[in-house]
């Protein structure tokens, strides 16, 4: 596998704000790569120094292992895709696909089957003559993707481009967003602050925080066995335990993770809650019960102290039963093995593609 986007100890500083901290990062051609993490942690930055509207302040950026770092923007074999998407109002759907090809000065024939192709590929034949303002949110952010696409560039840059759409569409537009990715076989790097939608996209996930990575992982990995208590809580809802609480609860020391799904709750005895050794049992107090369709979430506050999320599938319990359990005394319990230690250590390495083949 070779490498489409390499970054080599890469810095921008703004002033005092260290936007982008020391960053190493390899990206493999083909992959659908996610830069997930809250506001401010880097991610367009970084998105721009790839695409170089940014120079970093230290470090270099290679694209299929070319130094690029001095190389202007237009220069670079980089498409992106905003969440406005950046569409000319007074131009057709069609014309607007064709613009990067004209300023290319492609032939018209050649550009206008192009397009046609592009507008295919994001599934909107039959609206070639179409103006903007005719068209849907979704549907106008499938003309930014066409007018990126038709370029046929080696890397596509997405930054929350699905942000603008309601939470219907945009579940829709990842699932399609993927696909796509999958038929045109072109390196996506996808920003988001939404751990859900990073989730189902990625071949791989980069956690940013403060403008380095935190973890850098499939989602499954990012998911079961994340490696601080930062990325624990950005993706997906945790249990924390440290210190007192751990030794008390589960005999030993250090900082653990326990996922809502993998909580058992029931109403036996609370004094008969006993922690054995596949199993920690811990008794509470329900406080709080909430409905969710799919799921319930239970809130308990353990009389250890801590308040842990549990959540079940409602496949065949009972609602009412669930609800009912609200102010009620419960034991929770979880196996052992289904807790994830973090340990005492920082953020670990970040790894690159290479090392993980060697
Ligand atoms: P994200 O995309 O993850 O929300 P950004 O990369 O936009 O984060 O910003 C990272 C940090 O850099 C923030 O603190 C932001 O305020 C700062 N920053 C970004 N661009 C500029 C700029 N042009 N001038 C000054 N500060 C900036
Ligand atoms: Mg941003």
């Amino acid at each position: 596998m070779s490498t489409a986007i390499s970054l080599r100890g890469v810095s921008k500083h703004f002033d005092q704000v260290r936007a982008v901290d020391d960053l190493d990062l390899d990206i493999v051609d083909g992959e659908f790569f996610s830069m997930l993490g809250p506001s401010g942690s880097g991610k367009t930055t970084v998105l721009r120094l790839i695409a170089g509207f940014e120079e970093p302040t230290s470090g270099r950026v290679l694209l299929a292992d070319e130094d690029v770092t001095r190389r202007p923007a237009f220069a670079r074999d980089v498409n992106t895709v905003f969440q406005d998407y950046a569409i000319f109002p007074h131009m057709s759907v069609q014309q607007n696909v064709e613009y990067g090809l004209r300023v290319k000065k492609v032939p018209g024939a050649e550009r206008r089957q192009r397009a046609e192709e592009a507008l295919a590929t994001v599934r909107l034949e039959g609206y070639a003559d179409r103006r903007p303002h005719q068209l849907s949110g979704g549907q106008r952010q499938r003309v930014a993707l066409a007018r990126a696409l038709v370029n046929r560039p080696r890397v596509l840059l997405l930054d929350e481009p699905l942000g603008a759409l309601d939470l219907k569409l945009r579940r829709e537009m990842q699932i399609e967003l993927k696909e796509i990715q999958r038929e045109v076989g072109i390196t996506f790097v996808f920003v988001t602050h939404d751990q859900e939608e990073a989730l189902t996209m990625s071949d791989r996930i980069a956690v940013f925080n403060e403008g380095r990575i935190e973890q850098l992982a499939t989602p499954v990995e990012l998911y079961e066995r994340p490696v601080s208590a930062f990325v624990a809580g950005f993706v997906g809802t945790s249990n924390v335990f440290q210190g007192e609480v751990a030794q008390q609860l589960l005999g030993e020391e250090g900082t653990f993770v326990i996922r809502p799904e993998k909580v058992r709750m029931s109403s036996e005895a609370p004094g008969e809650a006993r922690s054995g050794p596949a199993v920690c049992a811990a008794p509470g107090v329900v406080r709080e019960v909430v409905y969710l369709g799919s799921t319930t979430v239970s809130v308990v506050d353990l009389d250890a102290g801590p308040t842990l999320t549990v959540s079940h599938q409602n496949t065949d319990s009972s609602i009412d039963a669930a609800l009912e359990r609200r102010d009620q005394r419960v034991v929770l319990s979880w196996r052992r093995d289904h807790l994830v230690s973090l340990g005492a250590a920082p953020a670990a390495p970040v790894a690159s593609p290479e090392e993980e083949t060697a």
